[in-house]
């Protein structure tokens, strides 16, 4: 696991309900002329489909977290006596990443109450509110939080973070962030109250420090801090809060952005968006221009050149490189689309004329967000795996509260927040999606009637208008497979024949119907470095692979994710023969089940059904597919006949094998070790042993006859790795690793003599380092004739 290089989060605020730009509760008014702004979740409710069964998912998953164990951490850091057992993963309170999981948390349960008006929830945030405001009265000074904020001076000072804590700006933004939305969704003035404490708490350390002291320390991942510390100010108009914002704007990575300049390869993707979301606010709030610049600059940048065909990014956490698109089983960090949607609801409302955005916010919701909760449990995805033949892995219940199940509880009250944009006198339908909209300040009230995406049309009822003249623009997605055709009153016709939006204006009736129809059909999206690639899809819907089964682990939940993320693809993934360019020919409906396909006389070496992959769980699938012709497969399945030919004589050689730092092979073979450490680099478990420490298996061998141990290395790897394999205390083999066949496995083979198998079915290998040395990374060994 990389130290501070996880992940982020954040919450927010966002814009609201009455004046354009502005939370219900903001004092102070943006700076800029909007034009246009998204309603409120609150606005907008989720009446039926999917998104609304997995609400009722999240809120049940909410509800099963008691609220004494959710403030174990933070009563215990204050000093108030608690016998309320820890949460597990990064909740424990030895975890150097805790303190995030209870603001994602309390936003959750806030937005929800907004929502639908739901007590239980309000009682949530109540009571978890009175817990936080009691531990910082026992603080004293306005800091409240779950590790000791004893380093925090000296981290403002050198940049280096307090001891045993990773990420503590990450960690309280998000805290914060709650205790925002309790004001602003659940009415808690206690919950502004000790926001604003907080804010002065942070004030008071940042005043002793100077600006370069303050961006030394924000090269540690901080989530939104600028992002809500201007939201303080908006809702205080204390502009020491705004100046506090502005400090905290991270300018080695801002800077770039603001001159047009894309420097984000390999950097640690989703400590970087939150930072945008917040110079995206300060835009609104300051109406200086180069936020602006940034904010969109970037959001181009990553949606355009930087995403996965589910609209997710980052690979192992970090931007890829410019014009490649690795696939593999750590891509898509479900927090960072998050994020992302976040972003694109600010961006979007600067020009409303563009569809892209709307585009954008319904692949990534539709195919990445929706897609990653798990539809029987309501448990969540950090990765999304893009790997071909993987599954999705799910979090525990109370063992893993990663980054993306903290930002993942707050993700279904969310929903509704992308479906509708307004102006003064314009109405803005960007998704389709089943819900009802009061836009109270027109006096409207509208209901949407739809099972889309399976379905492609949509009906708007306006339930509520004395006569009210108003534009309704109804998006013509980017998918659309004709034009779009919207009827008013089943007679007055209007048309959208390209990307964009149908516009009709008129004074709307109580009872008014438009009759959208949404047409769809099957397309392609290519890799961006591999255009043989492809992904499938219906209209906006991402469609997988479903793949069965076959050596799935008994339970997809992990408490740490790597724990399932190294378990080999046992099949081998269909490719595609076929023409790209007439899919209706090999893709078919299944009749009656809707947007669900089969493959015929395409697949080798069989044919696929393909599912919606918001629906995939529990089995594995793939995303992208090899296309190609008929003489390309013929030679591709030459070659493959030659690698199984050649994989199946070394496969009679092995007597046993071991995949090093998977659980279930290193208990099978009785592993031990001293200062050893295990982890996942290009998709295969490894582990080593450092500063003179070893590791050892128990390997069968054939009695009495000459084998081989056979060890697999990674070409790249170099810098003090020397060490010595053992045979059952006798020296068999020295090893160094120094970029011995750079960014490639190799294997070397070390002769075990005879004398060392005499009467044996079974030795000891070990790999012991030199003083000061490191032995290995092992990636794979076996024994063989
Ligand atoms: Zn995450």
């Amino acid at each position: 696991m990389q130290k501070k290089q996880l992940f982020t989060i954040t919450t927010l605020l966002l814009l609201c309900a009455s004046a354009l730009g502005t939370t219900p509760k903001d004092k102070v008014k943006p700076a800029i002329e909007q034009k246009a702004e998204f309603f409120e979740a609150a606005d907008v409710s989720v009446t039926g489909g999917p998104f609304k069964e997995a609400t009722e998912r999240d809120k049940k998953y909410l509800l099963s977290l008691p609220v004494d164990r959710l403030l174990t951490n933070f009563r215990t850091t204050a000093g108030i006596p608690t016998d309320a057992k820890p949460f597990g993963g990064w909740q424990d309170p030895k975890n150097p990443l805790r303190g995030a999981f209870v603001g994602h948390y309390i936003t959750a349960c806030a937005r929800i109450y907004a929502n639908t008006g739901d007590k239980e929830m309000k009682d949530r945030v109540d009571q978890l509110i009175a817990g936080l405001a009691e531990c910082q009265e026992k603080f004293g000074d306005g800091y409240v939080g779950e590790f000791p904020k004893d380093g925090f001076e000296e981290f403002e000072k050198t940049g280096k973070a307090p001891k045993g804590i990773w990420v503590p700006w990450w960690s309280q933004h998000a805290l914060y962030a709650g205790l925002e939305d309790a004001y602003n969704y659940a009415g808690s003035e206690k919950a502004l109250d000790v926001m604003k404490r907080s804010g002065d708490w942070i004030k008071s350390g940042l005043d002793k420090v100077t600006d370069a002291q303050v961006q030394n320390m924000l090269n540690t991942e901080q989530g939104g801090m600028n992002e809500i510390l201007a939201d303080l100010y908006a809702l205080t108009g204390n502009k020491d809060y705004l100046t506090l914002a502005e400090r905290f704007c991270h300018q080695a990575i801002l800077k770039p952005l603001a001159e047009g300049r894309d420097d984000l390869t390999n950097k640690h993707a989703n400590t970087q968006v939150p930072k945008v979301v917040g110079a995206a606010r300060l835009y609104e709030l300051t109406g200086k221009e180069e936020y602006k610049k940034m904010a969109s600059y970037f959001w181009h940048e990553v949606v355009e050149k930087r995403s996965y065909a589910t609209g997710g990014n980052s690979i192992d956490e970090h931007f890829k490189k410019l014009g490649t698109e690795p696939l593999g089983a750590h891509t898509a960090e479900t927090c960072n689309v998050h994020n992302m949607l976040r972003l694109t609801r600010l961006v979007a409302t600067w020009d409303p004329s563009d569809s892209s955005y709307g585009d954008y916010y319904e692949r990534a919701l539709l195919n990445q967000i929706l897609a990653s909760q798990d539809p029987d449990t309501g448990m969540m995805l950090y990765f999304l795996s893009t790997k071909p033949g993987h599954f999705k892995v799910y979090n525990t219940p109370e063992n893993s509260f990663w980054c993306c199940t903290a930002t993942g509880v707050e993700n279904p009250p969310r929903y509704g927040e992308g479906v509708y944009m307004h102006g003064k006198d314009t109405l803005w339908i960007n998704l389709f999606m089943q819900t009802e909209l009061n836009w109270k300040d027109a006096g409207v009230r509208l209901r949407q009637d739809t099972k889309f995406p399976e379905e492609t049309q949509t009906k708007l009822t306006i339930l509520e208008s004395k006569d009210t003249a108003f534009t309704m623009n109804i998006r013509v997605p980017s998918w659309a497979a004709g034009p779009v055709v919207a009827k008013v009153n089943g007679k007055e016709e209007f048309k959208g024949e390209k990307k964009g939006w149908v516009a009709i204006n008129r004074k709307w009736k109580k009872g008014d119907v438009v009759e959208v129809s949404l047409p769809m059909n099957l397309h392609l999206y290519r890799k961006c470095d591999d255009p043989k690639s492809v992904a499938v899809l219906y209209g906006p819907t991402l469609l997988a692979g479903a793949l069965g089964t076959d050596k799935m682990p008994k339970s997809d939940q992990a408490k740490a994710q790597w724990d399932l993320d190294s378990t080999p693809v046992p099949m081998t993934v269909p490719v595609l023969v076929a023409d790209a360019n007439n899919l209706d020919s090999w893709i078919k409906p299944v009749a009656g089940k809707p947007l669900t396909f089969r493959t015929k006389d395409a697949g080798r070496p069989n044919d696929v059904d393909l599912v919606p992959f918001y629906t995939i769980a529990h089995q594995r699938y793939s995303l992208y597919w090899d296309m190609m012709n008929a003489d390309e497969w013929k030679a591709q399945e030459a070659e493959r006949a030659a690698k199984t030919a050649q994989s199946n004589t070394a496969n009679a050689a092995i007597v046993d094998s071991i995949q090093p730092g998977e659980q279930q092979p290193d208990i099978d073979h009785k592993i031990q070790s001293e200062k050893s450490n295990t982890g996942v680099s290009n998709d295969i478990s490894w582990r080593d042993a450092r500063d003179g420490g070893w590791f050892s298996y128990d390997v069968k061998v054939l009695a009495d006859q000459p084998m081989k141990l056979r060890c697999t290395y990674w070409g790249s790897d170099a810098g003090n790795r020397d060490f010595e394999i053992l045979i059952d205390g006798k020296k068999i083999g020295e090893q160094k690793l120094e970029n011995n066949n750079p960014d490639k496995f190799f294997d070397v083979d070390y002769p075990i003599p005879a004398e060392l198998t005499k009467d044996k079915t079974k030795v000891t290998v070990k790999f012991q380092a030199h003083s000061g040395k490191v032995a290995g990374g092992l990636f794979k060994v076996s024994v063989v004739k």
